[in-house]
């Protein structure tokens, strides 16, 4: 089943991501956290596709245990820039073998020996997007900036370069972390206006940890709000507490988005179903309402 359609059914949609192992021994474990994510009964479970392309056998594994094992929609994220055109049919072809019908299209960090325009590789997911398509009846996702990509200047940029990855083929958007969410009231509205009207997924991490946020920040250049501060700093020497925190800060970014009319949710679950499990139960009757 494509995500899409999910998406488009009534009620509420929270879906989850795992990250792939970096060597075959990590497999059963990060399978077997997905088996518990699974219980949680989420819309779907999304893969990553580890910087550079190392992982790329690992993600179709993974997603195809969620899919066939687990009986749960699979996403598996594909990035391009650090891999030849070849290379990256060969990972879709793959896909496609797998039965996997759902890719996030992404483009990935640019490798530093590469420069582009470069002939064998695609610079921009758009491209990647359009190659997929030719490959066939995939439902595709990609990737969107609340807060802007950090590469550029200025968000009317980022907007303009959006839609046309949108108008290329894309079916949904997955937003980056963020922590304040009147930055993504306001960029839903200017994507609206600026004629983009997939379904937009925003993405909530919870931060567990402060070195953690450090991470993610670094990742993400995402803009803490101050009440976030507060907490890290009052919480952040101890584990226990700032797990519990964390969970109760992104448990409220969530309810505020449901309060608002939002109804697909992805949560950044990384490889931690306990994390997944509080968040779900702590929403238990709020998704039923
Ligand atoms: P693009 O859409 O190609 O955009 C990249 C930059 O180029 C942007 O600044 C954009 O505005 C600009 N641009 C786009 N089109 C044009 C154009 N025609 N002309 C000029 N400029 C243009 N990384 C991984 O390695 N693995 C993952 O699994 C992964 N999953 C992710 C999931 C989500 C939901 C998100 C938000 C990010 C993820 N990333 C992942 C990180 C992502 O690969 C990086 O943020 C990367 O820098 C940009 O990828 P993109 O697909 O958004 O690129």
């Amino acid at each position: 089943m494509k995500i899409i359609d999910r998406l488009n059914q009534d009620g509420i949609h929270i879906s989850f991501e795992v990250f792939p192992p970096k060597t075959d021994e990590g497999f059963d474990k990060v399978a077997s956290a997905t088996d518990e994510m699974a219980k949680l009964g989420p819309a779907f479970i999304s893969v990553t596709y580890g910087a550079g392309g190392g992982t790329s056998k690992n993600t179709a594994k993974i997603a195809s245990h969620i899919k066939d094992d687990l009986k749960v929609l699979s996403l598996a994220h594909l990035t391009c820039a650090s891999s030849t055109k070849e290379e990256v049919r060969g990972v879709i072809k793959n896909l496609k073998k797998l039965g996997i019908e759902n890719i996030l299209a992404l483009r990935g960090d640019i490798p530093p020996d590469v420069s582009f325009p470069a002939k064998d590789r695609f610079r921009y997911a758009y491209e990647l997007v359009e190659e997929i398509r030719k490959h066939g009846d995939f439902c595709i996702g990609a990737a969107c900036y609340p807060e802007g990509h950090v590469e550029n200047e200025h968000k009317e940029d980022d907007i303009r370069y959006l839609k046309q990855k949108v108008d290329s083929g894309v079916d949904f958007l997955t937003t980056q972390m963020f922590f304040d969410n009147d930055i993504h009231y306001n960029f839903l509205y200017r994507i609206r206006e600026a004629g983009i009207t997939v379904p937009v997924l925003p993405g909530i991490m919870p931060i567990t940890s402060a070195s953690q946020m450090k991470r993610s920040q670094e990742l993400s250049g995402t803009v803490f709000p101050r009440r976030f501060l507060a907490m890290l700093d009052r919480f952040g020497h101890s584990p226990a507490a700032m797990r519990q925190a964390g969970i109760a800060y992104a448990t409220d970014q969530i309810i505020d988005l449901l309060a608002n009319g939002v109804r697909n949710i992805h949560i950044y679950t990384m490889n931690k179903p306990d994390v997944a499990a509080a968040i779900m139960g702590n929403l238990s009757e709020i998704i039923k309402a």
